[in-house]
């Protein structure tokens, strides 16, 4: 399965920021989407930085409630790994691993287009396994 098909299903709508957002903003917003991370677009629509409930935890266990006030281009990560639609859930099954976080966002022709995040991944894989599962089966009570 390639990450278009989840797309499909999913939608492609992405919770973005910019720059200059707090960080309290930030928190305000994945706890009312209830997502665990952020996109941070530059004026271009660009993706600059992500900045997941993680980094939210770290800033504030290193500068306290002063966390809130900063930025979100002081919190966020700078070096975005993505994936294309034609990408497929292995690889970036692959690519979560290598890089020990759980969001992707997904860039077509420098545009970002939608985000997989690993809940997706589990979901959709899943499927996938049931569906050889039961192909298996058929294969085999028809000898
Ligand atoms: P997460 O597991 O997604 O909550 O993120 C863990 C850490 O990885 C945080 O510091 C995030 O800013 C960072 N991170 C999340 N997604 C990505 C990504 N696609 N590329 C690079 N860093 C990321």
């Amino acid at each position: 399965m390639i990450i278009e098909q989840i797309l499909k299903s999913k939608g492609r709508s992405v919770m973005t920021a910019r720059h200059n957002d707090s960080i309290h903003e930030i928190a305000s917003r994945l706890s009312h989407r209830k997502i665990g991370a952020i996109v941070i677009v530059g004026d271009n629509g660009k993706v600059d930085g992500i900045i997941s409930e993680r980094d939210i935890i770290r800033l504030v266990a290193e500068h306290g409630a002063q966390a809130l006030a900063m930025p979100a281009s002081e919190g966020m990560t700078r070096n975005v790994v993505s994936c294309s639609s034609a990408s497929t859930i292995d690889e970036i099954m692959e690519m979560m691993t290598n890089g020990r976080f759980r969001h992707l966002p997904v860039i077509e022709d420098g545009a970002l287009v939608g985000i997989i995040s690993i809940g997706d991944v589990v979901k959709h894989h899943t499927a996938e396994v049931e569906l050889e599962v039961t192909a298996m089966r058929g294969y085999l009570a028809t000898g």
